[in-house]
């Protein structure tokens, strides 16, 4: 079994504890993986994703944990998303979140469409009462929706669910974790991932094989435990 995370936050945003920090948790916690996704927008982007991926250097060097060095594009109007993506990414963002038309906060109308039909964009976070036509251009474009461990965000989790095997878009579940604490174990995502309303069969799909998906998209390769053969 492997336990990945897409979307965790640190001292580098709004985060409560460092990325080292973090990574320590994710590694006790029996993650594959430490993806650093913090928030940026037009005016953090350059400084924010230079210290991503500087924390996530450190990461690798000091625990036998691959790290990831990822954004959450965070309150940026639709027409502005695949710029702050893009950029994102050429300074070295590996895997790009949006926050998503979230109910917790105040969404924009039209960012969870704009977002998911942006070719830097790979998951689509939180995203709240979406429709089904956004939901459609996620499937079109290779984007996950994804299913939320954070109080408010994760309230419309039946919702996605719903609408993503309605269209056939894929999910993907992540905590979104401003602190240690609020981590992921395997047991805590497989039970998420039933309280979402997902059977057995679609609950393997979005915790074994979604996240390989996401990876494999941008080439990313997770060097995984040899099993005893
Ligand atoms: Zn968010
Ligand atoms: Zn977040």
């Amino acid at each position: 079994m492997t336990l990945f995370d897409f979307h965790t936050h640190t001292s580098i945003s709004d985060g409560h504890a460092a990325p080292l920090e973090m990574a320590r948790r994710c590694q006790q916690n029996g993650y594959s993986a430490y993806i650093c996704s913090d928030h940026v927008d037009e005016a953090t982007v350059e400084r924010r994703v230079t210290e991503i991926v500087e924390a996530c250097r450190q990461v690798s060097r000091e625990l036998a944990l691959p790290a990831v060095p990822a954004v959450e594009v965070t309150r940026v109007a639709p027409d502005r998303v695949a710029k702050v993506a893009a950029r994102a990414r050429s300074l070295g963002a590996l895997l790009v979140v949006v926050h998503g038309e979230t109910i917790g906060d105040f969404p924009q109308p039209g960012l969870n469409l704009a977002a998911a039909k942006c070719p830097d964009v790979d998951i689509l976070g939180h995203p709240g009462l979406i429709t089904e036509q956004a939901a459609e251009a996620a499937r079109d474009h290779g984007i996950h929706l994804e299913i939320s461990a954070a109080g408010l965000h994760g309230m419309t989790n039946g919702h996605v669910a719903k609408v993503a095997a309605l269209v056939g878009a894929k999910l993907v579940l992540d905590s979104d974790a401003h602190r240690p604490e609020a981590l992921l174990t395997s047991e805590r995502a497989h039970q998420l991932l039933q309280g979402s309303g997902l059977d057995l069969d679609q609950i393997l799909r979005v915790s074994q094989a979604a996240p390989f998906d996401i990876l494999a998209r941008r080439g990313i390769e997770i060097p995984m435990p040899q099993t005893a053969p």
